[in-house]
């Protein structure tokens, strides 16, 4: 049976049924001071020929995250209907406001629309988007990769990402998945606040999931934008949606995707204060538990040391700190370490 679905007041100008390339805006509608019967214009494409499975490309959801929005771009562009069996959905900038607005989260209601799902038709403008998304295309979908980078927050080794799955088969296929992306490395983890997350409602609704973080500090990365435009191709390809054969050389020219996974809350180091961060290593650096991860530097003090602070486990570094000047208890590196099937289900 079919879940009643509450009216959106985003409209869509696509019919995801049509065959053929549709190009255009959702629109959402938002009062301001200046136009109280305004909307936001949010660009999305659908390209659907013959038959065969919707895959749901999405960047932006997070608004500092550059990486995802140009590579699904390209892709939006360059695909060619006629080479399509099945359908892909492109929302290149989905939190457009966070986008023009070079932030992580909304200025219209200051929310991380990524903490926002399944939404709320009636609520705030990320609570909308969060709805229609959930609400109005995942139902049509079996495969989302929905682009991220690290965003102001940090710099990430280029990965993709899934949560630890349960159900075996599940997760088998979300790793083949993320195989066939090709990143350098796919990380399998257990979230530190999940529940309202866009991957939770694709898992709810039976989906495959797959994240990237491609990238950080409010910059783009160029070797993140190479790897997220041959991934979204790579995935079509693996799915069958589009012919030929994942590649997946790397920069360095080794060959494929090293799964790993952020098993627990040793995989974070946090500052016991601010303070300016100096860290050790960069990202994709092999470390080692007790090893410094960084110095936090007082220089407003005269002859005052640094504090040093360690990593807890032993791994590669998946992210390191963004921000030069950082707050007491943010998170300065997290460690994933090789996945383990068994070691994981523990
Ligand atoms: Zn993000």
């Amino acid at each position: 049976m079919a879940l009643q679905v509450e009216k959106s007041r985003i409209t869509n100008p696509i019919d995801f049924d049509r065959a053929g390339r549709q190009a255009g805006y959702l629109r959402a509608p938002l009062s301001r001071n200046t136009s109280g019967w305004g909307v936001v214009e949010i660009p999305i494409i659908s390209i659907k020929n013959g038959s065969g499975p919707t895959v749901l490309l999405t960047g932006g959801i997070h608004g500092d995250e550059y990486e995802g929005p140009i590579a699904i771009s390209y892709l939006a562009r360059s695909l060619d209907p006629a080479k399509v069996q099945g359908r892909v959905i492109m929302i290149p900038a989905y939190n457009i406001p966070a986008v023009l607005n070079d932030t992580r989260l909304s200025p219209v209601d200051n929310r991380d629309m990524n903490r926002c799902f399944p939404g709320n038709a009636k609520g705030t403008f990320s609570e909308m988007l969060a709805h229609f998304l959930d609400g109005h295309i995942l139902p049509l979908v079996d495969v989302s990769v929905d682009m991220h980078t690290a965003g102001h927050s940090f710099d990430s080794a280029l990965s993709t990402n899934m949560h630890y799955l349960p159900d075996a088969d599940m997760r088998r296929k979300t790793m083949d998945a993320a195989s066939a992306f090709g990143a350098p490395y796919n990380t399998v983890f257990w979230g530190v606040d999940e529940g309202a997350t866009f991957t939770s409602c694709v898992e709810r609704r039976g989906a495959i999931s797959l994240g990237t973080e491609l990238g950080g500090w409010g910059r783009v990365n160029v070797e993140g934008v190479r790897i997220g435009r041959r991934g979204a191709e790579n995935v079509l390809k693996h799915f069958n949606v589009i012919e030929g054969s994942p590649e997946t050389v790397q920069r360095d020219g080794s060959r494929g995707t090293r799964h790993m996974m952020v098993r627990d809350n040793a995989c974070y180091s946090f500052a016991p204060s601010a303070g300016l961060f100096e860290p050790t290593n960069v990202v994709g650096d092999a470390v080692k538990a007790g090893q410094p991860a960084g110095w936090i530097h007082f220089v407003e003090d005269v002859d005052r040391d640094p504090v040093q602070i360690d990593y807890r486990s032993d791994g590669v570094l998946w992210m390191s700190a963004g921000p030069g000047r950082i707050s007491r208890g943010d998170a300065v590196a997290v460690v994933m370490s090789d996945y383990e099937d068994a070691l994981a289900a523990g």
